[in-house]
């Protein structure tokens, strides 16, 4: 399975032998007493990397996303997120079936406006509105193919919802892509939100893990909803060990794979008859559409694609997603875009 590109996802990573010495070497204690040794300093050092009071470890970023819900909001109640947000869309759901509210998605390509959100949140007190309580912003936006939500603009979103009496939540699960090519650091990027996500599985390879952080107040109760969700562990020092391996070794290296996106979309923009905007093309994911007058559609070009060692998401119908990572090398990008021209050109 070593000769196949993998490019569905940046979490098909597998730890690296280092990685995994490191694993094999962790602390461990129990975690719901408090006494993983390894996940109190990674819950540490990312609170601080983060600018936040406090952080406490989450088994997935979904379910950092759900608790982050829970937290902020009551059941009810309405959140308004960029359109095709990974809690609204990857999450089978779970907004309305965990945290009991609804997803009002907003804007294009990712990002949306302070004015999009003034205009989006519904009037208070009004006898049939539901009451919007919370705004969420992606950043790096996934679907919307990895772009940055600039941080004017989120300064302004997070001045509009304190005037509005909102809370504020940044899915960040990519956020140390947003960081890596933006220059600035995580903390400034996590300052205007009440709570922030960050991911350990994605850029970073480790096997699993994400983090919120925040005050130490909705910390607190983040931590009783993972409780309740079922997400408070044991000896997770195992995992979290991977995850401080990861920000020791694998944070500087992400501009490669920012590098071997752009030769990947650059080669298929140029190659391939597909609707590729390179300005989107701005950390590690590559999102392309193929137009109608295309025999092959999303699916049909993932499958055979698969057949020539090149793995690629079908996205929707007409879309395919290809995402860069640890386990690629500039080298094999530049052959899976081989592949692709191949196959659509063809
Ligand atoms: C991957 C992802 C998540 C969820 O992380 P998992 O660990 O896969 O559950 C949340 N938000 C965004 C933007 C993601 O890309």
């Amino acid at each position: 399975m070593t000769d196949r590109i993998d490019l569905r996802s940046d979490t098909v990573t597998r730890p690296t032998a280092a990685m995994r010495t490191a694993m094999a070497a962790a602390e461990v204690g129990d975690d719901q007493y408090g006494e993983d040794p390894s996940t109190n300093r990674l819950q540490a050092r990312c609170a601080e990397l983060l600018g936040k009071e406090a952080a406490v470890w989450m088994p997935t970023g979904t379910m950092a996303n759900q608790v982050a819900l829970r937290t902020l909001t009551r059941p009810g109640d309405e959140v308004v997120a960029s359109r095709e947000s990974h809690a609204a869309w990857h999450e089978l759901g779970g907004a309305a079936a965990n945290a009991g509210v609804q997803i009002h998605e907003i804007g294009q390509g990712g990002r949306f406006s302070a004015d999009d959100l003034r205009a989006a949140v519904k009037p208070r007190n009004f006898p049939i509105f539901p009451t919007t309580t919370l705004v969420e912003v992606e950043n790096t936006h996934n679907r919307a193919g990895g772009v940055i939500v600039p941080q004017d603009e989120v300064l302004r979103i997070c001045a509009v919802a304190r005037e509005l009496g909102l809370s504020t939540f940044l899915d960040g699960a990519r956020l140390w892509n947003a960081s890596a090519a933006t220059g600035l650091p995580v903390a400034a990027l996590a300052a205007p939100f009440d709570l922030v996500a960050v991911a350990f599985s994605k850029g970073l390879g480790a096997p699993g893990g994400s983090l919120l952080a925040g005050t130490r107040a909705a910390i607190t109760a983040a931590n009783r909803h993972r409780q309740r969700l079922g997400g408070a562990m044991r000896q997770n020092g195992i995992f979290t060990a991977a995850a401080l391996y990861g920000l020791d070794h694998h944070l500087a290296r992400l501009p490669e794979d920012h590098a071997n996106a752009r030769v990947l979309a650059e080669a298929l923009a140029a190659g391939a008859p597909v609707q590729l905007d390179l300005a989107t093309v701005q950390t590690n994911i590559v999102v392309f559409h193929l137009p109608q007058a295309l025999p092959l559609d999303a699916p049909a070009l993932s499958a055979r694609a698969r057949e020539r060692g090149v793995l690629v998401n079908a996205f929707g119908p007409r879309t395919v997603r290809a995402v860069t990572h640890l386990d690629v090398t500039r080298a094999q990008c530049q052959q899976a875009a081989r592949v692709l021209v191949e196959l659509l050109a063809g």
